[in-house]
């Protein structure tokens, strides 16, 4: 039993040390990047060097960010949220650098969705999760029409669905049948985290994600959120909207 505690302990720390390290890596990598890449751009002949260089950084940026919401949990807060409104900060930060690459983002928003209750930051990087993927898996379409990522909800007295639609190469089956475990990716600089990572913020909610293909085409990725219920979360919502 002593070696079972030390085991969790020593665990415990690993994780806040991952997520120190995370944070840590996280703004000079992009510093990095942002400069290699107005670097790339001024000189005419870019150096491979250079290319490898942002690929490995932008990796490295991925999995940083990736890690910080597995590897802390404790940092999680629950309270009320608009789940468009998160959508709609995330497209504000999306919106652009993916028209930049032929990718049109479309919102379909009813502003009267109710609210859910969960962490902002997890949520949050549910949605650029998905988004990437979702942008990963046109690259291989014409620039000229790369496709769109609709996002849609619906909603009912018991949940909110999110559905998010993409227009790309879709999943392959295995990818499927494997939701949840990590490291699976078809991607040679993948880091095969997203999906899973996805599955434990859903988990989190207390929701369900479900992945399948569009029968037209592109891949559909769809969660559900609970509405704020008890008594308890509607107060704090309340505090919230009334501060
Ligand atoms: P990564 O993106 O690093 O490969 P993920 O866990 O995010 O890891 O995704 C795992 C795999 O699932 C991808 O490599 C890809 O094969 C598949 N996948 C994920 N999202 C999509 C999507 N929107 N369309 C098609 N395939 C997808
Ligand atoms: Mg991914």
């Amino acid at each position: 039993a002593e070696e079972h505690l030390r085991e969790s302990e020593k665990l415990t720390t690993a994780g806040r040390l991952a997520a120190g390290i995370a944070h840590e890596l996280r703004n000079p990598l992009s510093v990095v990047e942002g400069f290699l890449q107005i670097a790339t751009e001024e000189n005419q002949a870019f150096s491979k060097h250079r290319e490898l260089m942002l690929t490995e950084l932008r990796r490295m940026n991925l999995m940083t960010t990736e890690f910080l919401v597995l590897a802390k949990p404790k940092d999680i807060e629950m309270g009320p949220v608009h789940l468009g409104k998160l959508f709609k900060e995330v497209l504000s930060l999306y919106k652009r650098p993916l028209a930049e690459q032929g990718i049109e983002l479309v919102l379909n928003l009813d502003d009267d969705i109710p609210y859910s209750f969960g962490d902002e930051t997890q949520i949050k990087q549910f949605f650029i999760n998905v988004i990437r993927n979702g942008a990963e898996a046109m690259e291989g379409n014409p620039f000229a029409d790369r496709g769109t990522i609709t996002v849609a909800f619906e909603y009912s007295k018991e949940d909110i669905k999110v559905i998010i639609r993409d227009e790309g190469v879709g999943f392959p089956p295995y990818i499927i049948k494997k939701l949840g475990q990590p490291f699976v990716t078809t991607k040679e600089n993948g880091t095969g985290l997203g999906l899973m990572i996805m599955k434990k913020i859903i988990d989190t909610h207390k929701g369900k994600l479900t992945v399948y293909n569009h029968p037209e085409k592109g891949a559909v990725v769809q969660a559900t959120f609970p509405v704020i219920k008890s008594r308890d979360q509607v107060k704090k919502a309340e505090k919230c909207l009334s501060r």
